[in-house]
């Protein structure tokens, strides 16, 4: 799902008030961007037969230089309720 215009801005802003490392964890790069939709992880519940597979939204943040991947909650960033 990708994300529309406001929500691109969301996540700069939330990015440039939160988080102070502008630089790749892995290499040193200044090179990042997000990429720009809406990523999932995936939990199993086995006990809830209904609904056995919960997503659990990401926005990632991608390294040009070495590919390192950081995964940002889309909750706690306000795109999603
Ligand atoms: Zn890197």
């Amino acid at each position: 799902m990708f994300l529309t215009d406001q929500q691109k801005e969301q996540v700069k802003t939330f990015l440039a008030q939160r988080t102070g490392n502008a630089r790749c964890l892995e290499c040193q790069n200044q090179h990042l961007d997000f990429e720009p939709r809406l990523m999932a992880l995936c939990t199993l519940t086995e006990d809830n037969k209904a609904h056995p597979i919960e997503m659990y939204r990401v926005v990632p943040l991608i390294c040009h230089y070495c590919g390192h991947v950081r995964l940002f909650s889309a909750k706690i960033m306000g795109l999603e309720k």
